[in-house]
């Protein structure tokens, strides 16, 4: 299985056959397990053995095959799998931290994720530095002796900012510290977390996994050692494990993911190369494409851009939600990575919360939409934009 293509591990790794030997992964949508004996279940939570399972809470066995799965596709040797994105980002820094530490942080953050680190982490004692992600000497200055966590998103939301991973590892492992990324834009099939030595890889399966709007999930990726000694310990014993019928969707999820997530890529691309060419568009941002101004960096790290791009539209606010409305197939919604194409305004939704100068520090405009491309054809997603564009 080591050697196995991505595409290959997200049909096949982790799979677990009853002694019917289905085919299709079988769901075990139950909170308990029976023990044949009173020796056996004292045996059990003395030291459960690989097929063995305690509560759901712990483990069920949809769930580990699903982490077992997701841990393969991100080439990494354990996971743990949650009820969010955000609760695996909450459990992970909750689980690794303690008073007194001190973390560093990318400022282009998803919003909940800054919520986490300024608002609850600070309650606890925990000391938080946020620098500029695309700034590696800023990132070399705040790291210091002291500094035990550092955590980033590898592309961030919703303006696509690419952080220089290996970078960023070294200089944290030099002080022994652990590299957490949250990993949901890049895509678990094109994930670049574990080959630029991140400690951790956080993935909102949410997005791409489910990838049709369903289900809420997440998984944390790491060494054994960190996911069934602390992460395991935390998540178990406060009640964020993902249920096994979400467990079972994103099984048939990662079945299809990497075809989907190829097409929602390129379909992206499409899209970046006509709004580059708009008058009506100030900057478009997809990371990979070359109006992007790390797109260097983003094509030696990762093999495609994502399925998300952002753009600025001339004449702000106004402007912008005259083109949102006016779009026929696009929907307007928070959500990215689902089957149908979506935009976003974030400086009134997902960052509406920020303060003004927040906003401005991270380019998010009155004229700033976010994109995420479905699986529509990609020339009528083209045509939807630009009637849209041109009746502005
Ligand atoms: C969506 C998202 C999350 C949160 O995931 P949920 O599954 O919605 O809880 C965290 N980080 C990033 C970068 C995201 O895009």
């Amino acid at each position: 299985m080591k050697y196995w293509k991505k595409s290959t591990k997200a049909v096949h790794a982790g799979t677990r056959r009853s002694q019917y030997g289905e085919v299709s992964e079988a769901i075990f949508l139950t909170q308990g397990f029976v023990y044949p004996s009173a020796e056996a279940a004292e045996a059990r939570f003395e030291s459960p053995g690989k097929d063995e399972f305690i509560y759901a809470r712990y483990g069920n066995p949809t769930v580990r095959m699903f982490e077992d799965r997701m841990a393969a596709l991100m080439d990494f040797e354990d996971a743990f799998a949650c009820s969010s994105g955000m609760s695996a980002v909450s459990g992970a820094l909750m689980a690794l931290l303690k008073v007194g530490d001190h973390v560093v942080s990318s400022r282009a953050l998803f919003g909940s994720c800054l919520y986490v680190l300024e608002d609850i982490l600070v309650r606890f004692g925990v000391k938080i530095t946020l620098v500029d992600g695309t700034n590696n000497a800023e990132w070399d200055a705040a790291i210091e002796l002291d500094t035990t966590l550092v955590f980033l998103e590898s592309i961030s939301n919703p303006t696509l900012e690419v952080v220089d991973l290996n970078h960023v590892c070294k200089v944290a492992h030099k002080v022994g510290a652990l590299v957490l990324v949250d990993d949901a834009m890049a895509t678990p099939i094109h994930s670049y977390a574990a080959d630029c030595g991140a400690d951790i890889a956080i993935v909102s399966t949410t997005k791409h996994v489910d990838g049709q709007g369903r289900m809420l999930g997440g998984v944390i990726t790491g060494s054994r050692d960190l996911i069934r000694g602390p992460i395991e310990a935390y998540m178990k014993h406060t009640g964020g494990a993902m249920n096994p019928f979400t467990a079972w969707t994103h099984l048939k999820g990662l079945e299809t993911l990497d075809l989907r997530v190829n097409k929602q890529s390129s379909t992206t691309m499409a899209i970046a190369n006509v709004l580059d060419d708009h008058p009506q568009i100030i900057t478009v941002r997809y990371p990979t494409h070359s109006a992007h101004p790390q797109h260097i960096l983003a094509c030696t790290q990762g093999e495609t851009g994502g399925t998300v791009l952002a753009f600025e539209i001339k004449g702000g606010k106004d402007a912008c939600f005259k083109f949102l409305n006016g779009l026929e197939l696009f929907i307007i919604s928070n959500n990215f990575a689902d089957a149908k194409s979506i935009v976003t305004h974030p400086a009134t939704t997902t960052h509406q919360r920020l303060p003004q100068e927040q906003k401005d520090l991270l380019g998010i405009s009155g004229g700033l939409v976010r994109l995420s491309a479905g699986l529509e054809d990609a020339d009528d997603l083209i045509s939807d934009l630009l009637a849209a564009l041109n009746a502005i």
